[in-house]
């Protein structure tokens, strides 16, 4: 067979890479030279996304629990029981006493069908996914001041910038097509400033590293526009032609000098009124950030600032400038586009406007689409702690492994009175279901998947689903007509897409047989007739005028005491990928990374008296867990990091559930531990 050309699954760069296959099994991959982000070249992830496929612990049929145990069923009995299952919740509890979890490692197409059988089958807008873990505050940020959730620039563009503001996001080890653009923009004599409380390997190439404390960003932003604001270097004619409510900004700010900046952020003033000025006085200044900035309980005022200091400056609307929040996994972006959230349809369309909720009517072939958001992912667990969520039907998602507070989820999951994983392996959550369903991975189905420069990719189909899996898309479409709807038959995803096409704005003009011609469409792209975007707010933002919001500074839900006195905070690392569900499964990965360690400042190990690689024990207010200390400058005094992938160590039995109050992002990357040796 021919190799098939298709897109990584791992992280939202979305490079393009062949597939090989020799007797209806991966054999490898093999880079793609032509493509406009990898142009041949490939991080280690995606040399070996092929890997995982062949294991022999994939999921081959449907299991049922049986007796306490899971054991193998048929495709029939399984459906039957799952609609058996979630009818009877809904008939004695109602509607929303059931929820979905999307994902974003499944398709568009995949993502777009969930959110339709939850809302139009079963009546409910209980649908989100992880989205709401690492980007809900860039959406409801960004689509605030700038009218549009999503990253506002391409990832070539970056070799041409002369300013680039990298804060809370590990650039190299996480978005590594995005770092080399980096990289070679400073070679080309751009200015690199980094803000991140740890040494990341891209402050190798900084001009400048701040290190902020933990869960101050919106004090040091609202420092830098401070200084901007002082020194008359504020773009005027930008601001009074393109923006409101530029006079509250400036109240707010006044008072965050960089002297004040520096007492909350930790950031020496000087160094801070350098850094603003070196970004203020280019007029192609880039701003990324990931989910450093997003993660937080003021997640969204941290994406504002963004926003603020972009528009101050006039660094928006043109190439090479912008606020780009880099998305993580392969399709958060497409899950969040393609309406797997609790308020909107497809094209962040709002279930709360009757006029929408008529369009999707007419379109769906139903009158009683429910008008009320629904819950969020936290909300949710919470709701199955509380006994008011019943059944919950995750599709290609591990909050066993993903959501904060662990213990919490358990205990949630295991209350339950039917909860259906749909996953490629028998994952930590799976273990808990009542049944679980086989589905197909990347490189079993076709679809398309939307990388973090809103570039909507082709996934192709190289080789049969293993064993008796499905394609997703397939699993979800019978479900639906075994419950007697009519209106989910399609021939395959390219019409699925057809349909997204007709009720999606923004995606009005993707169609299959336009990705077939070149490199994906950058949404939005209203009509057949146009190129796709690459750069947004040209001329004029998406929602009219940029709006400053101004943000004050509040600290994060904890803070160091007494009993907990360090900050932990948490991300990934180069060799794994998020709850290493893939990754773990892959030899070549697995031995470069093998297991879980905590990074502690010299200071504090020698205070401690904890020797590197020896074995300690981390709590928090909600658990506890034991693993090998990393002792390394990389981390300053007082602060610690563990990686998140390994659930025999998971860093989120310790991470704090708050949440931001908009968003309902949980603050991952603050929460108040004790280390100890064993
Ligand atoms: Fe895959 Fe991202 Fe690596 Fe590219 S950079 S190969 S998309 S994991």
């Amino acid at each position: 067979m021919p190799d098939v050309l298709t897109t990584c699954t791992y992280c939202g760069c979305g490079c393009n890479f062949y597939l090989r296959t020799r007797g209806g099994q991966l054999i490898g991959v093999i880079p793609c030279h032509e493509h406009p982000v990898s142009h041949g070249s490939l991080c280690v992830k995606g040399w070996n996304a092929y890997a995982f496929v062949n294991s022999p612990e994939r999921l081959t049929e449907p299991l049922v629990r049986k007796s306490g145990t899971l054991q193998p069923t048929s495709w029939d009995e399984a459906f039957a029981r799952i609609i058996d299952g979630l009818n009877r919740i809904q008939r004695k509890h109602g509607a929303d006493s059931i929820a979905f979890l999307s994902s974003a490692k499944c398709t568009n197409e995949e993502n777009y069908l969930l959110q339709k059988l939850a809302r139009a089958v079963f009546h409910t807008n209980n649908i989100d996914h992880c989205a709401r873990l690492c980007h809900a505050s860039t959406v409801v940020g960004l689509a605030s001041t700038f009218g549009s959730g999503a990253m506002t620039n391409s990832i070539a563009e970056f070799e041409n910038a002369e300013v680039i503001l990298v804060t809370g996001s590990n650039t190299t080890e996480q978005h590594p097509q995005v770092a080399s653009r980096i990289l070679r923009a400073v070679q080309k004599g751009a200015k690199l400033i980094v803000v991140d409380p740890r040494r990341i390997p891209i402050t190798k190439w900084a001009t400048m590293h701040l290190k902020q404390r933990p869960g101050t960003d919106v004090a040091w932003l609202n420092g830098f526009m401070n200084v901007i604001i002082a020194d008359g270097l504020e773009n005027h004619e930008f601001i009074k032609s393109r923006t409101d409510n530029f006079e509250a900004l400036k109240k707010t700010i006044e008072k965050y000098t960089p002297e004040v900046a520096e007492k909350i952020a930790g950031i020496p003033a000087n160094r801070l009124v350098e850094a603003a000025r070196i970004y203020s006085r280019s007029r192609k200044s880039m701003i990324v950030y990931s989910m450093g900035i997003t993660q937080h309980t003021s997640g969204v005022a941290n994406v504002r600032s963004c926003a603020n200091l972009a528009m101050l400056t006039g660094n928006v609307g043109r190439a090479s400038t912008g606020v780009n929040p880099l998305r993580g996994q392969n399709n958060v972006q497409g899950a969040c586009d393609l309406g797997a959230l609790p308020d909107v349809y497809s094209g962040y369309q709002k279930v709360s406007d009757s006029a929408i909720r008529q369009k999707f009517q007419k379109a769906w072939g139903v009158d009683d689409l429910p008008a009320k958001p629904g819950l969020t992912v936290v909300e949710i667990m919470n709701a199955a702690a509380d006994g008011s969520i019943k059944g919950l039907y995750i599709m290609g998602e591990n909050p066993m492994v993903s959501d904060p507070d662990i213990r919490h989820v358990e205990e949630g999951l295991k209350k339950l009175d039917l909860l259906v994983v749909q996953d490629i392996f028998l994952t930590e959550t799976a273990e808990l279901a009542d049944i679980v369903l086989p589905g197909a991975s990347f490189a079993e189905k076709d679809g398309t998947f939307t990388n973090t420069e809103r570039r909507v990719q082709r996934v192709r189909k190289a080789i049969e689903p293993i064993g008796n899996s499905r394609a997703d898309w397939k699993i979800i479409c019978r479900l639906a007509e075994r419950m007697g709807y009519a209106r989910m038959k399609y021939s395959g995803p390219a019409e699925v897409m057809d349909e997204i096409a007709q009720v999606t704005p923004i995606y009005g003009g993707i169609h299959y047989d336009r990705l077939e011609r070149g490199w994906g469409l950058q949404w939005p792209c209203p009509d057949r007739n146009h190129p796709g975007t690459p750069f947004l707010h040209k001329g004029k933002f998406a929602k009219g005028l940029g709006t400053f919001i101004p943000c004050e500074y509040t600290p994060p839900d904890e803070v160091p005491d007494e009993d907990y006195p360090l900050i932990l905070t948490t991300g990934r690392i180069y060799f794994h990928w998020h709850t290493g569900s893939m990754t773990r499964r892959t030899a070549t990965l697995l031995r470069e990374a093998p297991e879980a360690f905590v990074e502690i400042s010299p200071e504090d190990a020698e205070r401690l008296g904890i020797r590197d690689a020896e074995r300690v024990r981390v709590s928090s207010r909600r658990g506890e867990i034991t693993l090998r200390a990393r002792v390394t400058t990389d981390v300053p005094p007082q602060v610690v990091f563990i990686p998140f992938h390994f659930y025999e160590a998971a860093a989120n039995v310790l991470t704090n559930p708050a949440l931001d109050p908009e968003a309902k992002i949980p603050e991952f990357k603050v929460c108040a531990v004790r280390v100890e040796k064993v």
